[in-house]
């Protein structure tokens, strides 16, 4: 029985950070599609040079294109103990597509984790965010980590979505589109919310306490049990 773990929240809550850390820590593949888009661009893949546009300008690419690219992805075996998915859904009707591949993957409960920050944090932290132009770990140079990465010694780079003009565009975007999304989930028994403002660690703590909880109270869902109390 697989464990399927989705992160939402807005550009700078921390979700890359933490699902990277939950997907190693649980040895599980971290999915992240903004990654694959990237990815994508490096690799001149058509398909991700007509998205680049789109990103460039903070935009969503188009739902057909992202469910392809998620289905694609999970179907590959790696991801036959579950998965920690990250920057998908982002739309109602991508979530509509996503729940139609869960059933029929039948492989363990989904568990969808809001990672939530104040819209002041997000902002800043999106604009004094830094990625590894060589191995794609997220920096904060005002931690102290300069322009070199901690971990490999690769350049820190800004990228081109995190300058300010497009910070703004997609926090109206995650508003407008992505929040919706919260109240897709929100009734189901494998919903909750996590604390994103205190420090990595502490998320990390809460986040993970919150996953097994919610995993279990899904297994037993899926049983027919009634739900815990308290919830
Ligand atoms: P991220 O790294 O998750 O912030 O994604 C970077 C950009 O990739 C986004 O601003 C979108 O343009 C695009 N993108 C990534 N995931 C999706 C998705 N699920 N739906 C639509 N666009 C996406």
């Amino acid at each position: 029985m697989g464990l399927n773990i989705i992160m939402l929240g807005a550009p700078g809550a921390g979700k890359g950070t933490q699902a990277e850390r939950c997907a190693r820590q649980r040895g599980l593949p971290r999915i992240s599609t903004g990654d694959i888009l990237r990815q994508g661009i490096k690799d001149q893949l058509p398909v991700a040079l007509v998205a680049k546009a789109k990103m460039d300008r903070g935009e969503l690419v188009d739902d057909e294109t992202m469910v392809t690219i998620v289905r694609e992805r999970l179907a590959r075996p790696d991801t036959n103990a579950g998965f920690v998915l990250e920057g998908f859904p982002r739309t109602v009707s991508q979530a509509r597509s996503f729940d139609a591949i869960i059933e029929e993957r039948r492989n363990g409960p989904l568990v969808v984790v809001n990672i939530v920050v104040p819209e002041e944090d997000l902002v800043r932290r999106l604009a004094g965010r830094r990625i590894c132009s060589k191995c794609g770990t997220n920096a904060e140079p005002a931690d102290g980590s300069g322009t070199v990465c901690q971990r490999c010694g690769g350049t820190l780079e800004q990228r081109a979505d995190d300058s300010d003009q497009v910070v703004v565009e997609r926090l109206k975007v995650y508003t407008r589109t992505t929040k919706p999304l919260v109240e897709y989930y929100r009734g189901r028994p494998t919903f909750r919310t996590v604390n994103g403002a205190q420090p990595p660690d502490s998320v990390a703590r809460e986040l993970d306490a919150t996953i097994d909880e919610a995993a279990q109270e899904g297994a037993r869902a899926a049983l027919g049990a009634p739900r815990s109390l308290g919830r």
